[in-house]
């Protein structure tokens, strides 16, 4: 059994029942008019469509257009399946942002082999979305992400007027635990810190690795005194998870925190917020680590 999903749009029902027939080995959704197959986009989870084009009140090119403009939907591959086999109709289709284009009478071999290619392709672009903005080591987001989307979110703070905080975080004498236990076991104190990080979170946050041993977590609609008290959490969570090497040996780590606050109203990205949590973060390694501090302004 495949586990994908393609929806299959046709005001034909024995065109449909045909394609239902050929495609057994996948989960199959039809839709006989594209109101319908915009709705169903809405709740399921789609990995292809075979769209036909001749379809009354809405055509195929109107229906793939809206799909295409949608962010949650235009990822999405279109195959079009039609009678149509002029050269207009065929670059239309193309130009609407379709994937493929199949006539009818189509051969049934080929029409599968065309949609295991696109689903294949689909696959292997969104591993290459991953490897683009996942840190391999902790899975947490990297930096370049991180900047990247950080616009977003602080474009929706000023939209709905609310808070948004961050805080950098850096592990203490990090280099003492390569030093004693190797770069290895180094990473996995990285791995299990992301885990502890992730473990209390919000929905919503936005963890990072920023640079080596050093991370950002972004906390959309958090004022700073919450922030703080998020941050003051999270290093009494990590000074008391122990990383197990052996039943005999276990290394303690902890973290110095920065903590600070984006004035929405007049900034209008997170650096200087990211420079004050860098400046707080530097007061805590000076006041001895394994603490929190908080610069506002
Ligand atoms: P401080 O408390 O002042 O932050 O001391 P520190 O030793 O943590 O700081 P320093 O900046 O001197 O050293 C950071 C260390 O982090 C050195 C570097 O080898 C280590 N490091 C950075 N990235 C990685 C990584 O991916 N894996 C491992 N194992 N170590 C890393
Ligand atoms: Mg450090
Ligand atoms: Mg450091």
């Amino acid at each position: 059994m495949n586990n994908k999903t393609i929806l299959i749009v046709d005001d034909t029902i024995a065109n449909l029942d045909i394609l239902m027939e050929l495609l057994d080995e996948y989960d199959v959704i039809d839709a006989t008019n594209g109101k319908d197959a915009l709705e169903i986009l809405n709740t399921e989870h789609i990995d292809l469509i075979l769209l036909d084009i001749m379809m009354p009140e809405m055509d195929g090119y109107e229906v793939c257009r809206r799909i295409k403009s949608q962010d949650e939907t235009k990822h999405i591959p279109i195959i079009f399946i039609t009678a149509k086999a002029d050269e207009e109709s065929i670059s239309k289709a193309y130009d609407v942002g379709g994937s493929d284009y199949i006539r009818k009478p189509f051969f049934p071999k080929e029409l599968y082999a065309r949609i295991k290619k696109e689903l294949r392709l689909e696959e292997l672009i969104s591993e290459l979305k991953h490897l683009s903005f996942i840190d391999p080591l902790t899975q947490l987001y990297n930096r370049r992400f991180f900047i990247d989307s950080s616009k977003t979110v602080l474009e929706i703070a000023k939209r709905e007027e609310t808070p948004l905080s961050l805080m950098m975080i850096d592990i203490d004498k990090f280099k003492n635990v390569n030093d004693t236990y190797g770069h290895q076991v180094g990473d996995e104190v990285l791995k299990l810190l992301a885990k502890t990080m992730k473990s209390r979170q919000r929905k919503s946050d936005m963890s990072c690795r920023y640079g080596g041993e050093e991370f950002v977590i972004l906390l959309p609609k958090t004022s700073i005194t919450k922030a703080e008290a998020v941050a003051k959490e999270l290093r009494e969570n990590v000074q008391k998870s122990y990383f197990e090497m052996s039943a005999q040996k276990k290394i303690a780590v902890t973290i110095s925190i920065g903590v600070s606050t984006v004035n929405i109203e007049n900034e209008i990205n997170i650096e200087k917020a990211l420079k004050r949590a860098d400046d707080a973060l530097y007061e805590a390694k000076e006041s001895g680590r394994n603490c929190v501090k908080v610069k506002i302004k």
